[in-house]
């Protein structure tokens, strides 16, 4: 086991400082004022040098170590989801990549403002065009005359925008000819240098995250070629690698978010009494509550695997399957356990200060950004049916016996997988498949988490929870289910007229 004595004590007071902090804040909610964070409050939070966990130990910060950036998340995500995005931006966008494949010449100064004066860095990737289908991005760069790159275009939705002091910028090259390589590249660019500065077009008013700025950057800048990412070898690879990465961080965020769910919920149930029982005693509520549980234990699982497996030194870009599972299923589990907890609460979980229905909304694009959710679970199953083709497998069952992510987690599945599936089946038949096989990948976590000595109950409850969400998932795939719009829908289709 790791010497955790230092890092004991700087969590310990970064949580216990983030609740006193929020206390306070809560009253700023409660009392609409100020739908974000003060700058004061903010402040204070940053006074813990809560991003010093990724940054290098040569340039002052923890060393980059999983587990210390997931326990920062987690801290943060109990008292608001939103700060815990505002690090995880930081942490996984910008300093884990930009440690990793920035150049030496750069790092003493990004790393000075992170550890010495509270500095914040993103990521751009996305563009009105282009979101979902990111590699279709038109910013574009080309080397000047004096040695400079040219850098060009507009990207939209960047957490942080007009509030990070650096970013990291995706963009193609631009050649002779006027087309566009199909490689990415990246640059780091400095908000305080004039010709890097990128301007804010229009700041948008999201639905929620209140405290995080969105909005729409233009870029028009002159960057030095030391501002390159160095990729291990093409820029697209080193992309995935970034974006693998930050998935597997995923479960930090959401893991103070999920624990404090499961307290609030626990706490009302217990409670509210009706008709002289507390709600808990009622066989819904308690189904309800064992799936905020189910939550807990599966998210529990994935930090303990991504802590032991995605260390900033390995590089995850062929890790798809893996780093798709784990950010596509928390993401459902986090929207899923705030719509229960809501619920739960009844017209109480309607107040503006419940963290439930505040979850609604601030965990909602969590399914969206970073690949949508079905998009991640239609790859899921693209790669297994690839490989059950290749490998001339027939059934499912046969396939994840042997497949190193799910051959020890299978025997929990045994009977429900035994039909096969196919490359060119309909893509609404992929989101189902790989749904199924998440659960399946998961239920492996879920085991090594148990052989570690986690809460017994709580495994056996989550894999029973696995195997029935599975044979739901095998229902829903075996059923015909051709349904496709209709077109002429305004025609004959009100219901007044036929009255
Ligand atoms: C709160 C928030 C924070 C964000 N933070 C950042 C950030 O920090 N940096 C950054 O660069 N970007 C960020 N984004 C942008 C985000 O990554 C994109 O919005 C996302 O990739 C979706 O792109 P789009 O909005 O253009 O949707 P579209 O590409 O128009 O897709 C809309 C929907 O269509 C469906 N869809 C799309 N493609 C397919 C397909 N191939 N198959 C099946 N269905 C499909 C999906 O349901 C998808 O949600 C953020 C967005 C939000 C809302």
């Amino acid at each position: 086991m790791a010497d955790n004595s230092g890092y004991k004590k700087f969590i310990s007071d970064f949580e216990s400082g983030l609740k006193e902090i929020f206390s306070q804040h809560h009253q700023e909610v409660k009392n609409l004022t100020n739908r974000g964070f003060s700058k004061e409050t903010l402040a204070a939070i940053m006074e813990f040098n809560p991003l010093s966990v990724s940054v290098p130990s040569e340039y002052g910060g923890r060393g980059m170590k999983v587990k210390e950036c997931l326990g920062v998340l987690e801290a943060a995500s109990y008292e608001s989801l939103s700060l815990s995005l505002i690090f995880g931006i930081n942490i996984a966008l910008f300093l884990e990549p930009f440690a990793k494949y920035g150049q030496d010449s750069l790092k003493p100064k990004v790393f000075k403002k992170f550890i010495e004066e509270q500095g914040m860095g993103g990521l751009m990737i996305s563009e009105p065009l282009h979101g979902s289908d990111a590699l279709g991005m038109q910013t574009s760069h080309f080397l000047n005359g004096d040695d400079t790159y040219h850098l060009k275009g507009t990207k939209h939705w960047q957490g942080l925008t007009g509030m990070a002091d650096f970013w990291l910028v995706a963009s193609k090259e631009q050649k002779s000819d006027g087309s566009l390589g199909r490689d990415i590249s990246i640059f780091v660019t400095d908000q305080s240098e004039d010709n890097q500065k990128i301007e804010v077009a229009e700041y948008y008013k999201n639905n929620g995250l209140y405290p995080i700025p969105y909005g729409k950057n233009t870029l028009d800048l002159s960057i030095p070629q030391e501002a390159l990412l160095e990729p291990e070898s093409t820029g697209i690879k080193m992309l995935m690698d970034l974006l693998h990465r930050s998935r597997m961080q995923f479960p930090g965020m959401a893991m103070g978010f999920l624990k404090r769910i499961m307290h609030e919920a626990h706490t009302y149930c217990n409670d509210r009494l009706v008709r002289g029982n507390s709600l808990l005693q009622f066989d819904q509520v308690q189904y309800q509550f064992s799936k905020l549980q189910h939550a807990f234990t599966v998210c529990s699982a994935m930090c303990h695997h991504s802590s032991l497996t995605s260390g900033y030194d390995v590089n995850l870009s062929l890790f798809g399957v893996e780093a798709n599972t784990i950010k596509a299923y928390v993401t459902d589990l986090m929207q899923n356990s705030a719509q229960t907890l809501t619920q739960l609460m009844g017209s109480s979980g309607y107040k503006i200060e419940s963290y439930g229905s505040r979850g609604i909304m601030d965990s909602r694009p969590f399914q969206i950004f970073e690949g949508p959710n079905e998009m991640l679970y239609g790859q899921i199953s693209e790669a297994v049916s690839k490989q059950m083709m290749k490998q001339k497998m027939s059934t499912l069952m046969e396939y994840l016996s042997s497949y190193d992510l799910t051959k020890d987690a299978i025997k929990h599945f045994k009977g429900l997988l035994d039909f096969g599936v196919e490359r060119s089946m309909p893509q609404r038949k992929h989101v189902i498949i790989g749904q199924l096989v998440s659960r399946v990948v998961v239920a492996d976590y879920v085991q090594n988490l148990a052989n570690k000595g986690f809460n017994s109950e709580l495994i056996n409850n989550c894999i029973q929870n696995l195997i029935y969400e599975v044979s739901q998932f095998v229902t829903s795939y075996k059923t015909e289910n051709q349904i496709s719009p209709v077109e002429g829908f305004n025609d004959n289709s009100s219901w007044k007229s036929l009255v």
